[in-house]
């Protein structure tokens, strides 16, 4: 029988899909890493298991421990499914600012979630950085993941998504293009492509206007999952040849246009990525292989990125666009 014992041996091995409709007119081949394949629909599975089984083999989670993370998005996710698989109880400290549907999922994947003000200060006692300490410390056999400081983020990436890149492309890739986050996708993957290339493949982060990567201060964007105001240290400032910034509104449109034009219901984070290789591809040779890699599916994002109310109140839907759009309807 054609079976999987566990859902957990499904993360990774993700699919490459080629890019043909939004790089028309560009040369080079572009190629998309479609992270959504993952169980829990999103890269984050993959830093998820390896956090967690390194953890066991320190001793650091024991059988029957809890997992304690202050996040609300797709390493909760990731963390839930592997810790429902291997028994473990899972705390989820979340800011008031998430949406119901995402508590709702960290929920239903069996996970406790406590609440917290957005509004206190990071030091207060009610910021959901304290109250994770907090758990952490009073919980008995508590572990705290931390994937913003925790080796295993990037190192997952270096065993696990940068072997698949390069397996995939029969060594043919020249460009890996990745949103920046924790930073552990693109640290980890691009240090792989650097070492197993000779230095050849170049690697180019896709970073939100006024995020510190691209040198901003870390002004808000609304772009989810990548930027940061803090330099984390799973970020590695060696491996990034260029970094490119991109809008919010950019970002929208293009995951608007993935969606239409290329089936692929991703998050914002996907058209920022796509964005950035799609200016990579503009200035690279015609058989340059450019791989982007896309962090997780859009269903998260109805309300927001799909939804044209939305679009129009942040001034992302423009005249051209929206006239598009009522052409599509008619
Ligand atoms: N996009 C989304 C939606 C994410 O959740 C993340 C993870 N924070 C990223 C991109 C960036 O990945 P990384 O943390 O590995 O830099």
């Amino acid at each position: 029988m054609r079976v999987y014992n566990s859902l957990i041996e499904l993360v990774g091995d993700t699919p490459l899909v080629r890019l043909r409709k939004v790089a028309k007119g560009l040369a080079p081949t572009v190629l998309a890493k479609v992270e959504y394949f993952n169980p829990g629909g999103s890269v984050k599975d993959r830093i998820a298991l390896s956090m967690v089984e390194d953890a066991e083999k320190k001793g650091l989670l024991k059988p029957g421990g809890t997992i304690v993370e202050p996040t609300s998005g797709n390493t909760g996710v990731g963390l839930a499914i592997v810790a429902a698989e291997k028994g473990y109880r899972c705390i989820f400290v979340c800011p008031d600012k998430v949406s119901n549907d995402k508590l709702a999922v960290l929920r239903a994947y069996g996970a406790e979630v406590v609440v917290c003000p957005t509004t206190v200060a990071p030091d207060h006692p009610d910021s959901y950085y304290s109250v994770s300490d907090r758990l952490a410390e009073s919980t008995p056999d508590a572990w705290k993941p931390d994937q913003y400081t925790n080796p295993n983020n990037p190192q997952s990436h270096y065993e696990s998504t940068g072997p698949e890149l390069w397996e995939q492309t029969e060594g043919r890739i020249t460009h890996f293009v990745a949103g920046i986050g924790t930073g552990g996708t693109i640290s980890g993957a691009g240090r792989y492509l650097k070492e197993v290339s000779g230095g050849k493949v170049k690697v180019i982060g896709a970073d939100p206007e006024g995020s510190v990567y691209s040198g901003g201060s870390g002004r808000p964007y609304l772009v989810e999952g990548v930027g940061e105001d803090i330099w984390p240290q799973t970020y590695d400032t060696e491996i990034c040849d260029e970094v490119i910034a991109v809008s919010d509104k950019e970002s929208f449109l293009m995951t608007r246009q993935l969606a239409k034009d290329e089936s692929l219901l991703v998050g914002g984070s996907c058209g920022l990525a796509v964005a950035a290789a799609l200016k990579v591809a503009a200035t690279a040779a015609p058989d340059d292989v450019i791989v982007v890699l896309l962090p997780d599916g859009g269903r998260g994002y109805l309300g927001k990125i799909f939804n044209d109310e939305w679009m129009a109140d942040y001034g992302f839907l423009s005249a051209e666009t929206e006239e598009a759009t009522a052409g599509q309807v008619l």
